[in-house]
């Protein structure tokens, strides 16, 4: 008898935390090494709770997922992530900040409807926690928000962003996440996904596309070559600050040397919990 050794994990990685990197290797410092607090942001929080009801949503039998359904689970899904969140209670000035804050919500959960009728949907999935190791023994994880099953066995991996459409420059980056997702399931399911398909919330614009093996192939060589990069932050201590217009809601500015701050003393800590299994609670940092 043979037995197949498994590769040991020398660390994880979610496309948040790769994005983090790749738009700012002192961020993916911050959030990752430091692990310093960071203020909920009101459109994060957002996004968390138009998700938790679009996930909520297929719990109803498939003929009463209307939209009046959804608003109707607005609030209770709010008040639910409150109790869980009491900080989030502070990111409004008054009660009407936080009904406009409510009704750009509403807004989006009307535009979801215009996008597709989830009464003639049946997922096969929801926030599914994925993770796969790589021959590298790189893990790779992530939360998919939804996997639909054709009656072939074809898969589509679907995303809600609660943001708008990126421009034709920018599609790469939102399509990376996606790729990285099919490439966990590829691994885990050994098929490539049909369709990768992003639904932009935000302006009611649906993102698509199929991948293909070398698509992956080449996402994974994109993935390594990222770790290897953190990997000789993490020996060299350097980690590189990269200003972009992103850094206005950047929650570090006051640690940042492009904005005259000083980083902290760096903690002896490796990235991510490398434990197989590890699944935690998704953040409102994830991908929303
Ligand atoms: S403020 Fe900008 S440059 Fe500084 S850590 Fe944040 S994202 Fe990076």
């Amino acid at each position: 008898m043979s037995a197949v050794a498994e590769p040991a994990i020398i660390g994880a990685l979610s496309p948040s935390r790769a994005g983090d990197f790749m738009t700012c290797p002192l961020l993916y410092r911050f959030r990752v090494i430091d692990q310093l607090p960071e203020r909920p942001a009101p459109a994060a929080v957002r996004g968390t709770v138009v998700h938790s009801v679009l996930e909520r949503l297929y719990d109803l039998p498939a003929a009463e997922r209307t939209v009046q359904a959804a608003l109707g689970l607005l609030e209770p899904q709010w008040h639910r992530l409150l109790d869980a969140e009491p900080d989030y209670a502070g990111m409004f000035a008054d009660d009407d900040e936080q009904a406009r804050w409510l009704d750009q919500a509403r807004t989006m959960l009307e535009r979801y409807f215009a996008l597709e009728d989830p009464r003639r949907l049946e997922p096969a999935e929801r926030e599914l926690y994925v993770e796969a190791v790589l021959d590298s023994g790189l893990m790779l994880r992530g939360y998919i928000d939804r996997l639909d099953v054709a009656p072939t066995g074809d898969v589509r991996v679907v995303d809600y962003k609660t943001g708008s459409a990126p421009g034709p420059d920018f599609e790469g980056k939102a399509l990376f996440q996606m790729k990285f997702y099919a490439l966990v399931l590829w691994r885990l399911r050994g098929a490539v996904p049909r369709l990768l398909q992003l639904m932009y919330l935000g302006n009611g614009e649906v993102l698509r596309y199929a991948p293909d093996e070398a698509d992956l192939l080449a996402t994974e060589r994109k993935v390594w070559a990222l770790w290897q990069a953190i990997e000789r932050s993490l020996t060299t201590g350097e980690w590189r600050a990269r200003r972009s217009r992103l850094c206005d809601w950047c929650d570090h500015q006051a640690h940042c040397p492009e904005f005259g701050g000083t980083p902290p003393p760096l903690p002896a800590r490796r990235p991510g919990d490398t434990t197989a299994g590890g699944r935690r609670r998704r953040a409102a940092t994830d991908e929303l």
